[in-house]
Order: structure tokens, then C-alpha cells, then sequence
């Protein structure tokens, strides 16, 4: 409640942002205030406990902030969710639908070890599409999701079901 609060005080409604139509939820000012993003790194952390992931895999960009921030708390290393055509070497693509349009995400090949337990990290939840190929990306290169955590998730895009059996956890639901 004391996070959910955090978040909500800080998140400036954006309207018509990126298309007509759309309020554009802008996290920049939580991650701009030391104290509120310490506490929010802080609760990610405690919420799974330290010791119940092996790395953090963060999706591009806003995500990378945070999961960076939770691997370093939590002394372990952090993988990225990259759009197409940043990531180097051989990697695993998922294209996904979006309103208008598709996108395509990658992760390298050689992210993980067999088995390796993986917090994946994100700003938003919306329609799920993202997290769902972010999820499916980390899976088939031989991860073991532990959960899925953003600081903000829009409940009435229901992106929550998209992605059962898994689990997700909001600091705040709107
Ligand atoms: P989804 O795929 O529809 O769930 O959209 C989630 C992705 O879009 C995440 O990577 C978010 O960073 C971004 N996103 C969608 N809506 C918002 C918003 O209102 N504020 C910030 N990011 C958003």
C-alpha cells in the first residue's frame, strides 16, 4: 500500500500520447527521485527475496533501468529483452501484435544457463504482449521464469491473463 501509494503520487497521466486517444502513464519522475526509486528497487527485492532468482532480465528501455537496479541489490546479473536488431550475436526472435502493427523482440541465444532462475522486469503492464513474448523468449532459451514484475499494471487491459499460468506482481494495479 505504501509503494502502490509511491507510485501513484509520482505517475503524471500523459493524454493522447503516443496516438490520439491514449493516456500515456510517465513513470520518469519515480525514477528521478532517489528516495522513491531506492524504495521500489527495495520492495521488487523483498517481495521475491534475494535468494529466489538467479538474474534479472530486463525489457527494453524503461525496464532496463529497473532490472538493473534489482540485479545489483540483489548482487546478481542482469540479461536484456532487446528490440530487433541491437542484440549481436545469435539470437531468439518473437513478433507479437500490437494496435496497430506488430513488434519483434530478441534475447541471445546463450542468455542462460540450463535451468537458471529469471526475474524478468518491465515498467508497465499493458495488453501483455510484450511481456508474453518477453516470457516465451526467456523460456526457450532455458530460463525459469520466477515471476514477472512491473511497477505498474493496467488491469482493465487484462494482461494478467494473457500470461497464466505465470504470475504476476504490481507495486500498483489501476
Ligand atoms: P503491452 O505490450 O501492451 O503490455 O505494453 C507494455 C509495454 O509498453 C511495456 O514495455 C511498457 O513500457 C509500454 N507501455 C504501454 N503502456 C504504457 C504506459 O501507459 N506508460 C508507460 N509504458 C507503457
Amino acid at each position: 500500500p505504501e509503494m502502490a501509494r509511491r507510485v501513484a503520487d509520482l505517475a503524471v497521466d500523459v493524454r493522447d500520447f503516443p496516438q490520439p486517444g491514449i493516456v500515456f502513464k510517465d513513470l520518469t519522475p519515480l525514477f528521478a527521485s532517489g528516495p522513491d526509486f531506492a524504495a521500489t528497487i527495495d520492495a521488487i527485492v523483498e517481495h521475491y527475496g534475494a535468494d529466489s532468482f538467479d538474474v534479472v532480465a530486463g525489457i527494453e528501455a524503461r525496464g532496463f533501468m529497473i532490472a538493473s537496479a534489482v540485479a545489483y541489490a540483489a548482487g546478481v546479473g542482469v540479461v536484456p529483452v532487446r528490440k530487433v536488431g541491437k542484440l549481436p550475436r545469435k539470437t531468439l526472435r518473437e513478433t507479437y501484435a500490437l494496435e496497430y502493427g506488430e513488434a519483434t523482440l530478441e534475447l541471445h541465444t546463450d542468455s542462460f544457463t540450463p535451468g537458471q532462475r529469471v526475474l524478468v522486469v518491465d515498467d508497465v503492464l499493458a495488453t501483455g504482449g510484450t511481456a508474453e513474448a518477453s516470457l516465451s523468449l526467456v523460456e526457450q532459451a532455458g530460463g525459469v521464469v520466477t515471476g514477472f514484475t512491473v511497477l505498474l499494471e493496467l488491469a482493465f487491459l487484462e494482461g494478467r491473463k494473457r500470461l497464466k499460468p505465470r504470475t504476476v506482481h504490481a507495486l500498483l494495479t489501476v
